[in-house]
């Protein structure tokens, strides 16, 4: 809501729209609808701070760059210069529709490719779920964004593959006796969240900063690990090894909710199912585990998620199992097998490994093992390494070991607001989900979970046809020859497309390949709906409505318009 002030200037409270933090703030205005400024909004209970990002709308808001009116090529796309050619939004609307359409009747749906930027560093949040329903009624299965650059290997590997949510739930920070920051720093992208862990540091919480610069929280912290970009998943393992071998890890926790009992066998290297036991595979998943102390067998009910009997399970120890087939095999609980692969990683290795040095690390498992709940939070200077996938997995085992997951102080999944799902999944049809680009050949990757294209799979698509021809592609936001690598292969395929739409702030090197360039509204000219909060815990149930500050300039619109238009 805006609120007049004395030199007739508004203030208008809202939230900064350039990165998922979606920051309180409140924007002021002169009387000629002039952006002066954007500063934190105190009033609201999550505000406090804002980055340098977010102070710097108002010089974004009429910057040289932005793109301002439908622009159509009249260029070979070959050309350096795409000869763009202003046309009105009707014209613009319908050469895309009409273009669409067309390839959808000869090619089938699945040969026109939507893309989209990243969550994480622009306003989609306010378009995603339109986007989404637009896509699954147009009805192709390929939409392509940043997932498999960062957020694949944290959220979906990581969390939701260890502790099945959907991403890494954020840190209850405030009753944290332990917060570890590893690969991020908040300082300069989270500030609330950097604040916040500065107060606890303040009241006594211990702080462990895993980091190759000393930035940032870095300067504050008990330990601080200096380690070699790309080298975490050792680390992990060997803070895995020392807080095993110490006893420093809740047994308790590992024992009831995790597969840490379930019993491997040596001869496959695969667990051990009910099916092995009784040769009925029908039955459903069971697994096996061990009784402590005795040669007793229980079946874990994984549909039901009970173990047959109560007992106390063994977390070590090899049992010899006769099978339904006859013979007999050694079979040893997982968390012995995790044990052995993590004892390779004594201090010394990972010293060198990682570059830390051996006392720091001895120190950063004290500091786990002693001051609990532990809560963690870490991002994108870990997530884009070829090994980021196996490393953000053994930080999540880790954590794991601690057993302070979705308890007061540890990572906490929290409540979300009950809304209506409008990205109308159920229009696209199973069928269509399986044929999307990647899904074959990563079954349980990006394109399975959360359901994108990586780009490297749609460039394949465009230029060799397989496993089908892409021919057109409609983008909003994303900057894919940047933000992908094998930009030379990223360009071949935006020149052989038949057809690119392209709906962008500012002109960008992959806009240039468009045939219709579209000019979008910045989150300062449009308005939107924040269906819950990331964080803190306390406001992830909030919804809050932002106005528009102002209308848009020149002919812009926003992305959410142009879905519906
Ligand atoms: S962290 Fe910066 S860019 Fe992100 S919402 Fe807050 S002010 Fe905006």
């Amino acid at each position: 809501m805006g609120t007049m002030r004395g030199d007739a200037s508004r203030a208008v409270k809202g939230y900064c729209g350039f990165c998922a933090v979606h920051c309180p703030v409140v924007t002021t205005v002169d009387a000629g609808a002039r952006l002066l400024s954007v500063e934190p909004d105190r009033s609201h209970p999550h505000g406090g701070a804002i980055c340098a990002k977010g102070r710097a709308a108002p010089e974004f808001h009429d910057h040289r760059d932005r793109v301002n009116f439908p622009m159509r090529r009249t260029r070979p796309k070959t050309s350096p210069d795409p000869g763009w050619e202003r046309c009105s939004w009707d014209e613009a609307l319908d050469l895309i529709a009409g273009k669409l359409l067309e390839v959808r009747a000869s090619s089938g749906a699945h040969a026109v490719a939507f893309n989209k930027g990243t969550t994480g560093g622009t306003a989609l949040t306010d378009t995603e779920r339109w986007l989404q329903r637009l896509i699954n009624h147009f009805g192709t299965p390929n939409i392509g964004g940043t997932t498999h650059l960062c957020q694949w290997p944290r959220d979906t590997a990581g969390a939701h593959y260890t502790f099945g949510t959907p991403a890494l739930p954020m840190p209850d920070v405030a009753r944290s006796s332990c917060i570890v920051v590893w690969g991020s720093n908040p300082n300069g992208n989270f500030l609330s969240l950097a604040t916040d862990i500065a107060a606890a540091k303040a009241r006594g919480a211990r702080l462990l900063v895993v980091d190759p610069r000393r930035v940032g929280l870095a300067n504050k912290a008990d330990v601080w690990l200096q380690v070699r970009p790309g080298t975490d998943g050792a680390l992990a393992l060997g803070l895995i090894h020392l807080l095993i071998r110490a006893g420093g890890y809740d047994s308790e926790f590992v024992r009831e909710w995790t597969n840490a009992p379930f019993l491997v066998r040596d001869d496959t290297g695969m667990l051990l199912t009910g099916a092995d036991l009784d040769g009925a595979p029908g039955v459903g998943r069971r697994h096996v585990a061990a009784v402590e102390g005795s040669s007793e067998l229980v079946v874990y009910d994984a549909e039901r998620g009970v173990y047959a009997m109560d007992a106390r399970l063994a977390l070590s120890g090899a049992r010899t199992v006769r099978l339904a087939e006859g013979f007999e095999v050694t079979c040893r609980p997982v968390f012995q097998r995790l044990a052995a692969v993590a004892a390779d990683y004594e201090p010394a290795t990972v010293a060198r490994i990682t570059g830390a040095a051996a006392d720091r690390i001895v120190a950063a498992t004290r500091l786990l093992a002693e001051h609990r709940p532990v809560s963690h939070y870490f991002h994108n200077g870990l997530v884009q390494h070829t090994n980021a996938t196996q490393a953000s997995r053994a930080i999540e085992i880790l954590y794991a070991l601690l057993g302070d997951f979705d308890r007061p102080g540890g990572n906490v999944p929290g409540p979300a607001p009950k809304v209506e799902d409008v990205s109308a999944r159920s229009a696209l049809g199973q069928a269509m989900e399986l044929r999307r680009l990647g899904r074959a050949e990563r079954p349980i990757g990006p394109p399975a979970t959360p359901g994108t294209v990586t780009a490297y799979d749609l460039y394949r698509a465009i230029l060799d046809g397989e496993p089908y021809p892409v021919r057109a592609l409609v983008s909003f936001g994303a900057n894919a020859l940047l933000a992908n690598g094998d930009t030379l292969q990223g360009r071949r395929a935006l020149e052989r497309l038949e057809f690119f739409a392209q709906i962008e702030l500012v002109e960008t090197p992959t806009s240039r390949f468009a045939d219709v360039l579209l000019p979008a509204a910045s989150w300062m000219e449009c308005s939107a709906l924040k269906v819950g909060n990331r964080y803190p815990i306390e406001a992830m149930a909030h919804i809050q409505l932002r106005e528009a500050v102002v209308p848009p300039l020149y002919e812009r619109r926003s992305d959410v318009a142009i879905i519906f238009d």
